[in-house]
């Protein structure tokens, strides 16, 4: 028999954790044809609502479905890495709680892993229901990405991602602070196969994330996977240095040949003011990296488990 760990990160969930249970058990025949046992790991990242309770709830009826609960919100990816770590299966998936990540495709991602494949991931081709700047923005973040990073970040790619156990232990070797799991899983390579599948809108709830949360996130994405920012600080560095060097001989040579005396201050102020515009600017990509970097250093536990069944 093997076992397939069922990793489901869950933030304020109360709503979703018995429907996702129902709709993950529609498999059950699957997984006997299949003469596979699975557990279901609900990782409660420090939910405030009833989460924890339904997990407990769930738990008096079916011993496979496991709660571990954090000391507060860490976030989803701390939730995932904590769900990896605890997790004993040959086989692991991650999907969300919401019903986003339809369980029905289980049986066609295990059909290619028997092809061969040691992971199967999904992305989504539409995004409907969501919001149209939200769309635009994550369109560029995948464009900058891909010509700024040497790891493969998928557009459009989700968590949702089938794996076996040589990927998980590859992925839990990372063992990075600032986690971006979608780089991870790009970063460690081994062969991934696509399924795409339209855009499912979340069952009950609110979406944990706003503009602003996946905008940081996005930076996160680009200071663990490229260091490109910083050499364009240094590129506009040079590219300024040449710039004065051209000024300096035409100022010279129109002074030796036309006398002109040096004139106006306002040109010199928007020089000033565009260089230390520059500056500040090249000062916060190195201020974002060394950010990373000290938070890096103090090597802080990633999450904290506060309960566990
Ligand atoms: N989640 C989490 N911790 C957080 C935020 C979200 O564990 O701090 C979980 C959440 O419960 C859900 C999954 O991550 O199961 C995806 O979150 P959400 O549905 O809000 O994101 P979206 O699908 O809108 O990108
Ligand atoms: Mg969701």
């Amino acid at each position: 028999m093997s076992l397939l760990s069922v990793i489901i990160p869950c933030y304020n969930e109360e709503e979703n954790i018995t429907f996702f249970y129902n709709e993950f058990i529609k498999n059950q025949s699957f997984f006997e044809e299949k003469e596979m046992e699975f557990e279901l790991l609900y990782v409660d990242d420090g939910s405030v609502d009833g989460t924890v309770a339904e997990v407990k709830k769930l738990h008096e009826r079916d011993e496979r479905a496991h709660l571990v609960s954090f000391s507060r919100n860490f976030g989803k990816e701390a939730a995932m890495y904590a769900g990896l770590q605890k997790a004993k299966g040959d086989y692991v998936v991650i999907m969300d709680a919401d019903l986003q990540d339809p369980p029905s495709l289980l049986p066609e991602m295990f059909s290619y892993l028997s092809e061969g494949y040691d992971s199967v991931a999904t992305r989504r081709v539409s995004r409907k229901g969501e919001p149209p700047v939200r769309s635009f923005f994550a369109r560029r973040f995948y464009k900058l990405m891909k010509k700024i990073s040497q790891t493969e970040i998928m557009d459009g790619a989700r968590d949702y991602r089938l794996m076996t156990r040589q990927m998980v232990d590859a992925i839990l070797s990372m063992k990075e602070y600032n986690r971006f799991t979608k780089g991870i899983f790009g970063w460690v390579g081994f062969k991934t196969k696509w399924i795409e599948y339209e855009n499912v809108e979340r069952l009950k709830g609110e979406t944990k994330w706003n503009f602003w949360k996946l905008l940081i996130y996005s930076f996160e994405g680009i200071t663990a996977f490229s260091t490109m920012p910083l050499l364009l600080a240094s590129v506009v560095g040079v590219l300024f240095c040449i710039l004065a060097f051209l000024m300096i001989v035409f100022i010279i040579v129109r002074k030796l040949i036309y006398g002109d005396p040096v004139s106006g201050w306002p040109s010199l102020v928007c020089i000033i003011l565009m260089t230390s515009g520059v500056q500040f600017f090249c000062t916060g990509i190195l201020g974002q990296y060394l950010a990373k970097t000290y938070m890096e250093v103090k090597n802080r536990p990633i999450y904290l488990v506060k309960e566990e069944i």
